[in-house]
């Protein structure tokens, strides 16, 4: 990083990626492959580079959200194989087959287009088959009434022409939850997609080399549940439940800098909208950083920060590209000083609560024009 970017940055650590990956993979059953989730930029940790340690350590799998990522993936020159968890219009499919990627099929009329476009080029698509076992979202229904229709569209699909199915995945809606129901919900969820995969399999007289199921709440609440691959995102980054238990370490650090810093009298408001008043002769720094970096402006006078060995309230709105903190305690604050937004000295969790959201959405949040540092 050159001084000229030293305004707010992301610190990566990769050596702290690499050995959540070994802890995690060490916790698998034996012959439990690894997928590495690396969807929005690796949750905006970068995700050439945290697919490049992953294909280096001995991951399995990769998947991503749409075919753009995966393509970045292999420009950047990873080889292994990609799962796309999202839709890929049809039209896509020589891309899909060419480049070695695995389509997510969730639904029948889906699977016939990929069949009849792989068919007219002569070639066959990797596809792993997506059940809706509670999640109401992408996938086969197989709930309730729907477990016959489920299984003969599954059925039915994996019996197309030129597609090669792989696979067969759900994902879950509350295994990050506490509470009875949600585990109840959850364990429904895994027993609808055995029951599901029976029937599929005992009816076609084929097995899915790859049945995959848990996401990190599932690999930390229910290890039973791995089956022939997990599929961990947030895990791998360090946060999510039980990550000290696991000896897991979060792995990115925002900082920003202090621009300037301001004396005024109490009564003084501070920033738009006029929110803020000081109450006493305060010592303000002006932070660069705001919500176009990926501080949430929701988070105004809500949250405190990291800096010269202590805390700093946020004060006034944030602003697009500044806020403002009170470092009036924190005489050893200077122009320069770095500020921790979050990391190891300012927890992301408590952040992301203060935000009214959880820490996907704030790691996600830092923006583009936030330089990645990586600490190798
Ligand atoms: C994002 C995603 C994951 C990873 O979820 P985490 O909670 O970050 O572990 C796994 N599977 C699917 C289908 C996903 O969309």
């Amino acid at each position: 990083m050159n001084d000229l970017q030293k305004r707010t940055w992301a610190e990566i650590s990769l050596p702290n990626i690499r050995r959540n990956y070994e802890a995690i993979r060490a916790a698998l059953p034996s012959g439990c492959r690894f997928l590495g989730v690396v969807k929005a930029d690796a949750y905006g940790h970068g995700a050439l580079p945290v697919s490049r340690l992953l294909q280096e350590a001995g991951a399995e799998y990769l998947a991503v959200s749409c075919l753009d990522e995966a393509m970045e993936l292999r420009r950047g020159g990873i080889t292994m194989p990609v799962l796309i968890l999202g839709h890929t219009p049809p039209e896509y499919t020589g891309m899909l087959i060419d480049q070695g990627f695995t389509q997510t099929v969730s639904a029948l009329a889906k699977a016939r287009e990929y069949s009849a476009a792989a068919q007219a080029l002569g070639k066959t698509l990797r596809v792993h088959i997506k059940l809706d076992t509670g999640m109401s979202r992408l996938g086969f229904l197989c709930a309730g009434d729907y477990f016959d229709l489920g299984v003969g569209n599954v059925i039915a699909s994996c019996q197309l022409p030129n597609l090669e199915p792989e696979g067969i995945y759900t994902h879950f809606a509350v295994s990050d939850e506490p509470g009875e129901d949600n585990k109840a919900y959850t364990r429904e969820q895994f027993r609808l997609f055995r029951a599901v995969i029976e029937a599929v399999e005992s009816r076609c007289g084929f097995r899915f080399a790859l049945r995959h199921c848990a996401n990190s709440g599932a690999m930390v609440h229910y290890p039973e549940m791995a089956l022939d691959m997990v599929r961990p995102g947030l895990l791998l980054y360090g946060y999510g439940d039980d990550t000290g238990r696991l000896g897991l370490k979060p792995c990115m650090r925002l900082v920003t800098t202090v621009s300037t810093i301001k004396h005024y009298e109490a009564g003084t408001s501070v920033s738009y909208g006029r929110h803020f008043v000081t109450e006493r002769h305060t010592r303000m720094g002006v932070l660069a950083i705001g919500y176009a970096d990926g501080l949430p402006r929701i988070l105004s006078n809500k949250c405190s920060f990291a800096v010269a060995g202590g805390f700093a309230p946020q004060r006034g709105n944030i602003c697009m590209d500044m806020c403002m903190a009170d470092l009036t305690d924190l005489p050893e604050a200077h122009v320069g000083s770095e500020v921790e937004i979050f990391g190891p000295a300012n927890d992301l969790d408590s952040l992301a609560a203060a935000a009214g959201t959880i820490s996907y959405e704030l790691l996600c949040a830092v923006s583009k024009r936030v330089p990645r540092v990586y600490a190798e």
